[in-house]
C-alpha cells in the first residue's frame, strides 16, 4: 500500500521536515505534528486508493514479500523500488511516498530517531569537512563533486543485553628493600575473584545488508533522548530501507562488542596489584530484548577521478565518516615540512648547549 500526505489546507504533497520536526507543506507552510496525529490519519489506513495488485488481508506478513510495484497516488506513475525500499520520493511528481506494507508485521519498526540536519546542512557540514583534509590532491575539496546527497533511515537492532562475567585470578604485589649487602625480593599472592552482572540497553547494529558495517559503527554514537515511537509520516520524503538480517543474525555481533566491555569493566575491578594472571574467565551474553528502529543517515556520493567515493553523515549528530584519496604529492610535502622543523629545533638545542657562542 502506498501512502502519501496531503496538505489538509491547500492540497499539496507534505514532507517530514527536520528542522520543526513536523510533517511541512512546503506551499502553503503548514505544519503538523506528528506525535498528535491520530495512527490511522498517519499510517494512511484511511481513505488512499490502494493502488497494487495484491488485496489487503491479515497477513500483512506473506503478502508484503510479494508485492514489487507500485504506483505514484498523484501522478500514476510507476514507483521504481528496490526490493528493500519502504519510502522513497516518486521520481516524476517528486512526491513522498511510503510503502506502508513494508512496514507492517514483523518489520513494523518500533522506534525511529528522525533526521534533525537537512540537506543543506548536510551539504555545509560536508563542505567544511572537505576543507579540514590537508592531504587530499587538489581539486578534490570542490564541492561541485558531490554526486548526490540522500537521507537514508537504516534500519538497526536495538539490544538491551545482560552480561554475567565470572574470572578468577592470582595476583602479585612486590616489594624489595636493601639490608647490608642484600636486596630483597618479597612477593605476596593474592586470590583474587569476580563475578559481574552488567546490564546493557539499546545497544545497535545496523541490519541492512547495503550499508558497510564498519561505516555505521563509526557514525555512533546516536543520543536516545530524540527516540520516537515509529509513525510512518517520518520517512515522508526520504529513502527509508527494511532489514535483511534479524536479530538472531546479528546477535553474534552485539554479543562480541558487550564480552568486551564486560572483559574491561572486569580487568578496571582489579587494581593495585603488580601482576595479574587470570586463570578463568567466562563471560556470558544474553539477550533480553531486541528492537527495530530506523536511524538518520545522509550518504554522500563524491566523484573523483572517474570513481565515486562514499561518505556517511550521522543525520542527527552531524559526525562524517569516510576516506577521501590521499595526494602523494602533498604527503612528501607534508613531511618534508616536518623534518624541516625538526631539524631546526635540533639546531637550536646545539646553540644553547654550546657554551661557545654565548
Ligand atoms: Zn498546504
Ligand atoms: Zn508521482
Amino acid at each position: 500500500m502506498v501512502v502519501q500526505y496531503k496538505c489538509p489546507d491547500c492540497g499539496a504533497d507534505m514532507a517530514f521536515d527536520s528542522t520543526t520536526g513536523t510533517l511541512h507543506c512546503d506551499s502553503c507552510g503548514k505544519n503538523m505534528n506528528i506525535e498528535e496525529m491520530d495512527s490511522s490519519r498517519a499510517n494512511g489506513k484511511e481513505s488512499h486508493t490502494y493502488k497494487n495488485n495484491q488485496e489487503e488481508s491479515g497477513e500483512a506478513h506473506n503478502h508484503q514479500e510479494e508485492v514489487n510495484e507500485y504506483q505514484c497516488n498523484n501522478c500514476g506513475a510507476v514507483l521504481i523500488t528496490d526490493k528493500d525500499t519502504t519510502a522513497t520520493t516518486c521520481s516524476f511528481c517528486g512526491a513522498a511516498v511510503v510503502l506502508s506494507d513494508r512496514l507492517s508485521g514483523s518489520f513494523a519498526p518500533s522506534l525511529v530517531i528522525p533526521f534533525s540536519i537537512n540537506k543543506a546542512q548536510a551539504q555545509d557540514a560536508f563542505k567544511k569537512w572537505c576543507k579540514k583534509g590537508r592531504l587530499t590532491p587538489k581539486g578534490f575539496m570542490s564541492a561541485s563533486r558531490i554526486k548526490s546527497i540522500t537521507g537514508i533511515y537504516v534500519p538497526f537492532w536495538l539490544y538491551d543485553l545482560n552480561g554475567l562475567g565470572t574470572a578468577n585470578a592470582t595476583c602479585t604485589k612486590v616489594r624489595s628493600y636493601e639490608r647490608g649487602d642484600y636486596i630483597y625480593t618479597e612477593t605476596d599472592y593474592f586470590d583474587v575473584h569476580r563475578k559481574v552482572s552488567l546490564n546493557y540497553l539499546k545497544v545497535p547494529t545496523d541490519a541492512s545488508e547495503k550499508m558497510d558495517d564498519k561505516m555505521m559503527d563509526k557514525l555512533e554514537p546516536y543520543h536516545y533522548q530524540d527516540l520516537k515511537g515509529f509513525q510512518m509520516p517520518y520517512l515522508a520524503g526520504y529513502l527509508a530501507e527494511k532489514y535483511n538480517y534479524n536479530d538472531n543474525d546479528l546477535f553474534h555481533r552485539v554479543e562480541s562488542r558487550v564480552q568486551q566491555y564486560v572483559d574491561n569493566y572486569i580487568s578496571q575491578t582489579i587494581y593495585g596489584y603488580a601482576t595479574t594472571a587470570y586463570h578463568f574467565k567466562d563471560i556470558n551474553i544474553r539477550k533480553l530484548k531486541a528492537e527495530y528502529a530506523l536511524f538518520p543517515v545522509w550518504m554522500v556520493c563524491y566523484d573523483y577521478k572517474q570513481s565515486e567515493h562514499t561518505f556517511a553523515m550521522n543525520g542527527q549528530t552531524g559526525k562524517i565518516v569516510g576516506k577521501p584519496p590521499l595526494s602523494a604529492g602533498k604527503i612528501a610535502a607534508w613531511f618534508t615540512g616536518i623534518s624541516a622543523a625538526a631539524f631546526l629545533i635540533i639546531k637550536i638545542i646545539a646553540i644553547l648547549s654550546g657554551g661557545p657562542i654565548l
